[in-house]
């Protein structure tokens, strides 16, 4: 590991305001996912800023009846948090099938935002990666697609984003608030908080530089049947090949966000209109455009087959 100074923050506007004078600087919290790329010296920043002091740990009722999460909130602690498991079960669900007990016990949920994809080749310094080194290529365009995106993608880059949290908390709405470096704050819906790569798949996330994420907030609840339905290739300690996330009410109306094929969550309004028309129809729309490889064209059955499971589930 390359050398780092460290500092801990002492508020979230000065911790904002460190990072965004330091292009070098990079916020830890759990570095559950930090701490690896810097062994790997795929992340190498010259300073850390520490943001566990910064007190954003609480869960608490909006006054709008929804919920605030503090950027700082073990996934731990949110996916056993009695308001989440009853209100917001999709979340819960979500939480638990991603990574170990021991990784939830460290990741927080603005890290969990924030994770950087699992594409192999962006874990090898000696593959091109556009999203490690921009302009130096994707070795995964022409090479290893299996886990790779079919919608959305562009011809810099075809990484998933691999959260599963985040697939919940876009069919559930959050909003993701923020203070930036000259002290104000931001509240960025999730849909417009995620970007495509574009020709820049490196910046990921519309966060300017400094931003820092203070808080996680969810609307009133939904109602409805909550499930998340993970298909991997193994049962624990694996990435979504394909995932859905998906609010059911009685009618069969709903929201269903989808896992493992796209750089961001993936929700379009067609998903979630067609969602009463049944599975297939859905997956069409939520999968309009798609341009998947000869390795990963699977996945658009595998979306059609993980929703029908889904619809049929909700159904009773
Ligand atoms: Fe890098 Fe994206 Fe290509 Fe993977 S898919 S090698 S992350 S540019």
């Amino acid at each position: 590991m390359r050398p780092f100074t460290y500092e801990r923050a002492s508020s979230a506007s000065s911790a904002a305001r460190a990072a965004a004078e330091n292009p070098e600087a990079k916020f830890i919290a759990g570095g559950t996912n930090l701490l690896d790329l810097m062994k790997l010296q795929i992340e190498r920043p010259a300073h850390l800023i520490d943001v566990n002091g910064l007190g954003l740990d609480e869960i608490q009722l909006t006054e709008a009846g929804g919920l605030r999460i503090g950027a700082l909130v073990r996934n731990t602690a949110l996916a056993s948090h009695e308001v989440v498991r009853r209100d917001y079960a999709l979340l819960s669900r979500a939480l638990l099938a991603g990574a170990s007990g021991q990784l939830r016990n460290k990741a927080t949920t603005a890290g969990n935002l924030l994770q950087r994809t699992r594409c192999p080749y962006f874990y090898d310094p000696h593959q091109p990666c556009n999203k490690r080194q921009p302009g130096s290529g994707c070795s995964a365009i022409g090479g290893f697609t299996r886990q790779h995106a079919v919608v959305g993608i562009s011809n810099a880059c075809i990484a998933t984003h691999p959260s599963d949290m985040a697939i919940a908390m876009r069919a559930l709405d959050a909003v993701v608030e923020t203070v930036k470096a000259d002290g104000s704050a931001r509240a960025i819906p999730i849909g417009e908080f995620y970007r495509l790569p574009g020709e820049t798949p490196h910046i990921e996330t519309v966060l300017e530089p400094g931003e820092l994420i203070t808080s996680v907030v969810l609307p009133a609840p939904a109602g409805g049947t909550h499930i998340y339905r993970k298909v991997r290739d193994r049962a624990s300690y694996a990435f979504a090949l394909v995932s859905i996330g998906a609010i059911i009410q009685p009618d069969g109306s709903g929201r269903v966000a989808a896992g493992g094929v796209a750089h961001k969550p993936w929700r379009v309004e067609d998903g979630d209109k067609e969602l009463k028309n049944g599975a297939k129809a859905a997956a069409a729309a939520l999968m309009a455009d798609a341009r998947p490889t000869e390795q990963n064209r699977f996945k658009l059955e595998l979306v059609e087959r993980a929703l029908a499971a889904v619809i049929a589930q909700a159904r009773g």
